[in-house]
């Protein structure tokens, strides 16, 4: 059952010398119920300006944005229901971990709060962490606070924009994993916007190639790799 609906989807930006820059150039995916689709490539190919577009952060200059095939393009950003997280996690310092997980939990009565906090610690692998400071935790731990501050008021759709880009690269690849079965475990609608391709192949069940602002090709990650869709598909790829 299809959740999210990108259709022919343009971002652009003022250009420097005037005229515009094309960011994603009619591009159109669908991501079903609990589904991890992966954006992969290279930078400045256009994966954070879709995702944004997605979130409402960035205008849409033609296309549409459909959830359960109802148009979202009109509505407000905090309204969408959409999560969001960023490479650098953006967690609160003068907050104890409890209190960056809570922070999209505002209205919800403490004790339950309290409850949710605990079970997404459990979800993210950090049982006891509640009264830590922030700034005690090793660079993967902030990214799982990050990741169950975001998961908290449960997100119909989880955008992740390079979540785990900061981390060095043996972390990257253990966390890469422990996300994908996070995810899972949360049966979260999710897409997943990384430059790094044994990241895209762990988390997503399909993954995207973005090139030069156009989706080239989509599909599991067996026959993205094992069937690239072009030549430019194939060197982004190494295959
Ligand atoms: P990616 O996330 O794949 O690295 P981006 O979506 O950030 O790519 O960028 C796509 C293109 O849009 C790049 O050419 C980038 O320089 C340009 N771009 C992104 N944001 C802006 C902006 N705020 N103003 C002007 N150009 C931008
Ligand atoms: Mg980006």
């Amino acid at each position: 059952m299809v959740s999210l609906s990108v259709r022919d989807v343009v971002v652009t930006y003022p250009a420097a010398g005037g005229g515009v820059v094309t960011a994603v150039d009619r591009v159109s995916l669908e991501v079903a119920r609990g589904e991890v689709v992966a954006l992969l490539g290279p930078s400045g190919c256009g994966k954070s300006s879709l995702l944004r577009a997605v979130a409402g952060l960035e205008p849409v200059v033609a296309g549409d944005v459909r959830w359960d095939g109802e148009n979202v393009l009109d509505v407000p950003v905090h309204r969408r229901g959409f999560g969001l997280m960023f490479q650098d996690g953006q967690l609160f310092v003068h907050r104890d971990v409890a209190g960056n997980i809570a922070y999209g939990l505002a209205g919800m009565p403490r004790a339950e709060q309290r409850d949710r906090v605990a079970e997404l610690l459990e979800l993210v692998g950090l049982e006891g962490y509640e009264r830590r400071s922030v700034a005690t935790l090793s660079g993967g731990e902030r990214q799982r606070v990050a990741l169950a501050r975001s998961l908290a008021p449960r997100p119909r759709l989880l955008m992740l924009d390079e979540p785990l880009s900061a981390l060095d690269r043996n972390l990257r690849e253990r966390l890469a994993g422990e996300v994908a079965e996070i995810l899972r475990r949360a049966h979260v609608t999710s897409l997943y916007v990384t430059h790094d391709h044994h990241e895209a192949r762990t988390v997503a069940d399909r993954v995207g190639v973005m090139i030069a602002g156009r989706l080239a090709q989509l599909g599991a990650p067996n026959e993205v790799w094992g069937a690239p869709a072009s030549p430019a598909v194939a060197e982004f790829l190494g295959v």
